[in-house]
């Protein structure tokens, strides 16, 4: 009903909406809150309207007040959902699209570890000996080799880190230039920045053990000759300068404990 009840007053506005013509008292020369929010957002009434749950269309067809409450319904076919006419203008309304889009990464499961079965069956003795080696010292799953990213490398949604550490979202990389002195050189160099990038962009920071000679790439390299304890000792400390302290005692392996 076209009676202006909605506003609890008998003003009337340019835009048509509000007290009817024979009750208003005011009618005030400018459109009216939610007329002027919709032309502010670019949107028009007719829209909205589409998005209300029917049995208000009527209401909202004439509603003035942008803090007015309605039932909507989700675009996405989420659950009809309760919001102002501002939430629902100038945001995202629907709760559940909400979560969604405060977490884009969930949206693409992008930064989700997983188990790949069958994967990495080339994984050298070093980068075992490091799994050992870190595994003594804070606890590793054994369950999880991949990470899905939100873009593809070398045409798969996901990388496979040597080590994943998914408590802290940081993945750890040993590089060497192996027996032909050219592994993680030059396109292989391109690439391993690539797929920092990729998981970077989810989320995740990616420690890289250089060995052998190799320079530091990216912002979390250690440099050593070979792989040995020191180095263990120093991604250690990488890790609480990434992740700090507290989370990285809460993976800490007790020196009692085995
Ligand atoms: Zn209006
Ligand atoms: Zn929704």
């Amino acid at each position: 009903m076209a009676d202006g009840s909605a506003t609890g007053t008998s003003i009337r506005f340019r835009c048509g909406h509000g007290a009817s013509l024979d009750t208003a008292r005011i009618t005030l020369q400018r459109p009216c809150p939610l007329c002027m929010l919709l032309v502010e957002t670019k949107r028009d009434r007719r829209q909205l309207l589409a998005k209300v749950a029917p049995a208000e269309r009527a209401a909202l067809a004439q509603e003035t007040r942008i803090g007015a409450e309605f039932e909507w319904i989700c675009v996405r076919g989420h659950s009809r959902f309760t919001a102002s006419v501002r939430e629902v203008l100038t945001g995202v309304g629907c709760p559940k699209c909400f979560k969604n889009a405060q977490a884009p990464a969930a949206r693409f499961e992008g930064g989700v570890p997983f188990m790949k079965p069958a994967l990495r069956l080339g994984t050298s003795q070093t980068e075992q000996r490091l799994r050992v080696l870190l595994g003594e010292r804070i606890r590793l799953p054994h369950r999880v080799n991949a990470i899905k990213i939100s873009r593809t490398f070398f045409g798969k949604p996901e990388v496979w880190p040597d080590i994943i550490i998914p408590g802290l979202m940081v993945a750890i990389e040993y590089d060497d230039p192996g027996r032909d002195g050219l592994s993680h050189r030059g396109l292989k160099e391109a690439s391993d920045r690539e797929k920092d990038a990729a998981l970077n962009e989810v989320g995740w920071e990616v420690i890289r053990v250089r060995a052998g000679g190799l320079d530091e790439l990216g912002p979390y390299s250690i440099v050593c000759p070979a792989l040995s304890v020191g180095v263990v000792d120093r991604i250690l400390e990488v890790l609480v300068q990434i992740r700090g302290v507290e989370a990285v005692d809460r993976l800490r392996v007790s020196p009692d404990a085995s």
